[in-house]
């Protein structure tokens, strides 16, 4: 990956179009899926898939799929979709290719598995950006025209999940707030210190950190300041346990929750 040189290329076509104190707001579509945003700057990661996981994850619901594949209600004018991996939980290519032939297609960023799903399953090309510099950085700034500015840049960087499937991780950052989506990174294996020289407010995780020993270590000592959010909650686990586990506003389980990070109160 090229990321240090796709930030900087973004920076330059991604200005703060929102006030830096403005609150963003996490919203919850599905699994890992969700939508974040500072006033109408909108980024989608990992928040179009199908329920091909016969029930084991909750899935978006029918009115967030019609709504984003239309670019209706919270997803009207979303600007990127992010995709962290492969694997059905996170990314269907047959979902992410309907979004892209319809009525509202976005620029979608995935690792090259991705890309290569997405091109086999017809979808327009045009649309989907490599996230490395020139292609991304051309897609977003035709998406953001050369006069608005989308108002957050992005940063993507590989995290270890499995030997066969790539996984990235992405930094979404909106005036003076970011916010890190692991993806399914694997506590024990993956080399966290990519992100080492970007302060991070917010880590978006996967469930089972918290049962793992490498887990806790990487958000209590890697990223003790930061609030951390987990994601990814398996479907026999209800709220209520959820909460209990992980403590109110540092979960996300039922499609449609949503946490708002205000500027200075990431813990
Ligand atoms: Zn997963």
């Amino acid at each position: 990956m090229h990321s240090a040189a796709l930030s900087t290329m973004l920076a330059g076509v991604l200005l703060a179009q929102t006030g830096v104190d403005d609150p963003v707001e996490i919203r919850l579509v599905a699994n890992m899926g969700v939508l974040v945003s500072q006033g109408e700057s909108k980024v989608l990661i990992d928040a179009l898939f199908a329920d091909v996981e016969r029930g084991v994850f909750r899935e978006p619901s029918a009115q967030d799929r019609d709504a984003i594949l239309n670019g209706t209600g919270a997803f009207e004018g979303v600007d990127a979709l992010l995709v962290t991996h492969r694997h059905a939980d996170h990314f269907n290519a047959d979902e992410v290719g309907a979004l892209l032939r319809g009525p509202a297609p976005i620029p979608v960023l995935g690792p090259d598995q991705v890309r290569a799903e997405l091109r086999a399953s017809s979808a327009d090309a045009d649309w989907i950006a490599e996230p490395a510099p020139g292609e991304a950085a051309d897609s977003l700034a035709r998406l953001c025209g050369d006069d608005a500015e989308c108002g957050f840049s992005i940063e993507a960087r590989p995290l270890f999940h499995n030997h066969t499937d790539e996984n990235l991780s992405y930094a979404v950052t909106f005036g003076g707030t970011t916010i890190l989506h692991l993806g399914d990174a694997d506590p024990r294996y993956a080399d966290f210190s990519v992100w080492d020289d970007v302060g991070i407010d917010v880590v978006l995780h996967n469930f089972w950190f918290a049962d793992s020993e490498a887990g806790r270590t990487v958000l209590q000592e890697r990223w003790a300041e930061a609030r951390h959010i987990a994601l990814h909650v398996p479907a026999v686990i209800d709220r209520e346990q959820a909460i209990a586990k992980f403590g109110e506003g540092h979960v996300l389980v039922d499609p449609g929750e949503r946490i708002t990070i205000n500027p200075g109160d990431h813990d």
